[in-house]
């Protein structure tokens, strides 16, 4: 189903958990009850899932940052990890990343992880809600959302949360599962990922149900051009995108004017 349907099918009360229509309250429990779920498994599910392909997408990721040291990195819904080790690295000691997720059990395997590698001096480690963070206007050079904002309820409201707390120069980085565009690639992926997927969570958490929510909410979430519009309505400015791996993932970004 596509995302402008399912927009049509929701109301001001309803939205939607996967293929399922949900009370607006009900969804942030509902997607924390996924990730207290699957955190201790998070990281190798990740690569068996891609195959070790997200790794690339989040080279990618950083690559286009524009990140340097001493820059302030806001990482939300971070959950392990992975982009704010690489932030870590490039803001140095001078800069700060802050990697926050809503979902306790996700942060504390992050924090653990980092800290078992040597990562820590310069990263904060926040509870905090995508759709109202916690931090000062005009604080952060950048902002990244990797494979995240697709769980936020109110995804407009998270992005014009993100905007408020970027410096003006500052970019959003968003990283997400979005729609791929050789409709031969999107069936494969469709069996893929409404057989396999939740195949694969029975067999390593004992869990089929959050990857069919996983494969569920993939679907549901808008499309490049419609989320691209989404960061110009939120007041970005040189948002774009880039495909990758046939548009099965892109990467939104946008600067703060
Ligand atoms: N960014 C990490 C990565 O790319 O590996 C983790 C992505 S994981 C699929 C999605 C994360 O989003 C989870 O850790 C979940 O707790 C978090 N999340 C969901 N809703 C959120 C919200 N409203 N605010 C902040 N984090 C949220």
């Amino acid at each position: 189903m596509k995302e402008t349907q399912a927009n049509n099918d929701t109301n001001q009360n309803t939205t939607h958990f996967g293929f399922e229509n949900v009370n607006v309250e009900e969804k942030a429990g509902k997607v924390a009850d996924v990730f207290h779920s699957v955190a201790a498994k998070y990281d190798i599910m990740n690569d068996l899932m891609s195959f070790g392909i997200h790794r690339l997408w989040k080279r990618l990721t950083i690559e286009s940052s524009g990140v340097r040291s001493g820059h302030k990195v806001l990482d939300i819904a971070g959950g392990t990890g992975d982009l704010t080790m690489q932030f870590s690295k490039r803001v140095g000691d001078q800069g700060k990343v802050v990697l926050a997720d809503i979902n306790a059990s996700m942060l504390n395997v992050g924090r653990d992880r980092l800290l078992d590698k040597g990562y820590g001096s310069n990263i904060e480690f926040v509870q905090a809600n995508a759709e109202c963070l916690p931090f000062p206007d005009n604080y952060f050079n950048a902002v990244s959302i990797a494979f995240g904002l697709r769980n936020v309820t109110d995804k407009d409201k998270a992005i014009r949360s993100m905007f408020r707390v970027l410096k003006p120069g500052g970019r959003l980085l968003i990283l997400e599962f979005s729609k791929p565009t050789n409709t031969v690639l999107s069936d494969v992926y469709d069996k893929y990922s409404f057989t396999a997927l939740p195949m694969m969570g029975k067999l390593i958490t004992n869990d089929s149900e959050s990857y069919k929510y996983l494969a569920e909410s993939i679907r549901m979430h808008p499309d490049q051009e419609t989320l691209k519009g989404m960061m110009d309505e939120a007041g970005f400015v040189n948002t774009r995108y880039q495909n990758m791996t046939g548009g099965i993932v892109a990467l939104h970004t946008g600067v703060k004017a």
